[in-house]
């Protein structure tokens, strides 16, 4: 496929088309399809903003109408019938019966921008600067966010010095013995630790960039008690695993906890398109009229799919049934690959339907897997800060054949490249 019009006019800035060297033209539900006609399966699911699906024609159709009736495409942040309609789903369908209550801020529309405005109303609230963040956290690139976006590739890129953030340890970041909550409980506890008291913490329940670590309902229960002792708000980044991920709307239902502010973008729309969300404790609202603006506030088209998906998802169980059943699925089959490979040194961790197969860092063996997929036929990205997990990320609606055949590709990828770099002698493997 003739790639040269990119090599030729698009920055050097460009990603994934690297990894995944074709032209696309067509998707539809968890299948991509190439300008020749070929197939591929997707288990990246744009990074989290596909949960139900490309195209999925229950929202697809509701958007066509939308258009072709001359509903209201830009309004800034005007009040249309297409906000009105999200936000009286959102507190049907999602806020009240989890007996929620928050406020709702549109920001521009890309998940940095939600983050941005988040951390600008934590320091205005509390009148301090620091804000904690995680080792391997994930929460955008642009100047605030990426203050607190731990991976050094995306820092250095800034060129400026990035502040007003202290990172401490996520949970298991010294291995499974250290509880590394009481480390931050000390230093909170200590004037002497050097740390600046901070006017939040932000934090991912599950780290999907950073290379799919998961903290423990434990570990997410005792921030938010520390939050609340030494007065600090709790933010929660939903971008990347909420809106279905876990299996629950949001990834801290299972926790119990209840955050002061949560972000969300990726998955809201539904359909892949961009918008942004800060839910807000009302009490917290202090914004004065107008002071964080944006051309972009409030795509109308991504209010009527985000509705839809509302209604067609999440008016009852069933989803989240379905989506642990395929979490059992993937589970298992990850486990039976680590067990049948073993002396390799990989591992599986996740929750909901984000897995991780860890690979030992440092020999680029998770990306070469996904090279390999690649050319089988699965679409799968890596994550961690040296790509060393492989990130199993598929649509929530993909049906059982086709995540069956995807995992299958990924098994005999990884058996591939195990055995091209001598890691699995041949009679092993065939014997076991
Ligand atoms: C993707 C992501 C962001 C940033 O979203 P963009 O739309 O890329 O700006 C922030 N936080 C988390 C957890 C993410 O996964």
């Amino acid at each position: 496929m003739d790639l040269k019009i990119f090599e030729r006019m698009e920055s050097e800035v460009r990603g994934y088309i690297r990894s995944f060297p074709v032209i696309f033209s067509k998707a539809q539900g968890s299948e991509l399809i190439d300008e020749r006609g070929r197939r591929y399966i997707d288990f990246f699911s744009g990074a989290g903003t596909l949960n139900y699906g490309h195209n999925n024609p229950l929202l697809r159709d509701r958007l066509v109408d939308y258009l072709a009736s001359d509903g209201v495409v830009h309004g800034l942040d005007m009040a249309t019938s297409a906000k009105k309609y999200f936000l009286q789903t959102l507190d049907r369908l999602i806020l009240k019966p989890r007996g929620l209550n928050y406020k709702a801020q549109f920001t521009g529309p890309t998940g940095t921008n939600a983050v941005e405005a988040a951390l600008k109303l934590v320091r205005q609230v509390k009148g301090r600067q620091n804000v904690i963040a995680f080792t391997h956290g994930f929460h955008g690139v642009s100047g605030g966010s990426l203050a607190t976006t731990a991976n050094q590739k995306f820092r250095v890129a800034a060129g400026v010095a990035l502040g007003n953030t202290s990172f401490m340890p996520f949970d298991g970041y010294f291995g499974p013995d250290v509880n590394t909550m009481a480390y931050l409980e000390r230093l909170l506890d200590d004037p002497g630790s050097g740390l600046d008291r901070p006017a939040a913490v932000i934090v991912e329940t599950i780290q999907g960039e950073g290379g799919v670590n998961v903290a423990s309902q434990g570990w997410l229960r005792e921030l938010e008690h520390l939050c609340r002792s030494h007065d600090m708000l709790l933010v929660v980044d939903d971008i990347q695993v909420g809106c279905g991920r876990t299996g629950h709307f949001f990834s801290f239902e299972s926790s119990g906890i209840s955050p002061d502010i949560v972000t969300l973008s990726k998955s809201l729309s539904g359909f892949g398109l961009p918008m942004s969300l800060v839910l807000i404790r009302p009490e917290l609202d202090i914004w004065k009229p107008g002071a964080h603006s944006g051309t972009f506030r409030g795509n109308n088209l991504a209010f009527v799919t985000a509705s839809q998906a509302m209604e067609s998802y999440w008016t009852d169980t069933g989803l989240s049934e379905r989506v642990a059943a395929k979490e059992c699925f993937v589970r298992d089959w990850l486990e039976n690959l680590v067990h049948s490979c073993r002396g390799a040194g990989l591992s599986v961790r996740g929750r909901g339907l984000i897995q991780g197969l860890a690979t030992p860092a440092g020999d680029d063996l998770a990306q070469r897997i996904a090279r390999r997929a690649f050319e089988q036929g699965l679409v799968i990205e890596t994550s961690g800060a040296r790509d060393e997990v492989l990130k199993v990320l598929p649509a929530l609606t993909i049906p059982h054949e086709l995540l069956g055949r995807g995992l299958e590709i990924l098994e005999r990828s990884t058996n591939d490249v195990l055995e091209s770099l001598g890691r699995i002698p041949r009679m092993l493997k065939a014997a076991g």
